[in-house]
């Protein structure tokens, strides 16, 4: 194990923001997790787990404890539908390569960053699919008896942009490895509107909806390209709400509208778009607050504009949308990046 000290951690995340790690190490295998854990404890530091700082917001001061990065990357194993991927391969590269095989299922979480171990942790998802529909197990190291341990998808404990391991179980496990159960027949998923509209009647391969699903988040500023500061963000900042259906009518007057956007979220509850709350409460595509803003392409993304600001400008302009949505329209938006300090 390589142990550096005070490493700043702005780099290693997407929103290039955060102070330093009081200890920074990258760990390429299993022994040498086993051994950064065994550091901390015997240190008595706190300890987090780092993998591609996409959905992480880190603090000025940084982190008092150990940042352990994870670097756990190996083939992909392809047993029939199944596809075994090592927690810390690149998330694009495994889509890519199972598209390319011609499996469908992942086929629309194309362009996401991060590594493979995150996507179960929050049950990412974009475009009509989330990981939740297709992963048949997850292999994780328990931080309390430092044995490995495997969940079935019903173990999981899978809802929208949550499972066990950030909710209930938060920090207890290490995921590393995740299997897929993915289709070799390759119909790819095509019910959100882009997509239909993208492919009208054809029937694209799994490859053809992987590139078109990266060309509309380009569009969209939710690809990382190196210079371009919309994508300088964690991606969506705020969790769409889901309220009871009671209250649309209340939203709707406050808003002065006719009806409000929304879909159907179990049998009483509404999920509203967080863009569509931003938007009415006059925080638009392209808003800017000194060094941070939203992106000029996506309501939802809070950015990085000048790439100097620090993580108390996102906070402020967090707590500004928070307080403006919640005076309005009496909804709590909550944060879906991690907080880290
Ligand atoms: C431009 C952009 C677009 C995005 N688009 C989407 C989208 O469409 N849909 C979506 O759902 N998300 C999206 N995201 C958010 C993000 O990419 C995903 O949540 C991603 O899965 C995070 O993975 P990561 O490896 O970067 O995790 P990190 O940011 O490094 O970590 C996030 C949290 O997960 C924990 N974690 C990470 N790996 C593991 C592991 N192996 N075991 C246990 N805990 C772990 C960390 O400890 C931390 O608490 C986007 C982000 C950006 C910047």
């Amino acid at each position: 194990m390589h142990l550096e000290r005070n490493v700043s951690l702005a780099p290693y995340t997407t929103l290039r923001i955060g102070g330093p790690a009081r200890f920074y190490t990258r760990v390429t295998t299993y022994a040498e997790l086993i051994e950064a854990l065994g550091f901390a404890r015997a240190e008595g530091l706190p300890s987090f787990l780092l993998g591609g700082g996409s959905n992480l917001l880190v603090a000025d001061e940084g982190y008092p404890g150990l940042v352990i990065h994870l670097g756990l990357a190996g083939d992909t194993v392809v047993d029939g539908e199944l596809h075994e991927v090592a927690a810390g391969t690149e998330w694009d590269s495994f889509v890519r390569g199972a598209c390319e095989l011609g499996y469908s299922g992942v086929e629309c979480l194309a362009g996401i960053p991060g590594l493979a171990g995150g996507t179960p942790v929050q049950n990412v998802g974009a475009y009509g699919q989330e990981v939740a529909q297709t992963i048949a197990r997850v292999t994780a190291l328990d931080l309390e008896t430092l044995a490995t341990v495997s969940f079935a998808n019903s173990e999981c404990r899978f809802a929208y942009r949550q499972s066990l391991f950030n909710s209930t179980h938060r920090n207890r496990y290490i995921v590393t490895a995740v299997r897929f159960r993915l289709s070799p027949e390759g119909r790819p998923n095509l019910t959100y509107a882009d997509l239909k509209q993208h492919f009208g009647d054809a029937r694209p391969a799994p490859l053809e909806v992987y590139e078109a699903v990266r060309g509309i988040r380009r569009s969209k500023g939710m690809l990382l390209v190196e210079d371009d500061p919309d994508s300088r963000s964690a991606g969506s900042f705020f969790k769409n709400p889901v309220i009871p259906v009671g209250q649309l009518e209340g939203i709707a007057k406050a808003a002065g509208v006719a009806s409000v956007p929304n879909w159907p979220s179990g049998v009483e509850n509404a999920k509203l778009p967080a863009a569509w709350l931003l938007d009415q409460a006059g925080f638009h595509k392209g808003f800017a607050l000194g060094e941070v803003g939203i992106s000029s392409r996506h309501t939802l993304a809070l950015i990085n504009r000048t790439g100097r600001a620090t993580c108390v400008d996102i906070l402020r302009l967090r707590d500004a949308i928070v307080a403006e949505v919640q005076g309005r329209f009496g909804i709590r938006l909550e944060q879906e990046p991690v907080y880290l300090a």
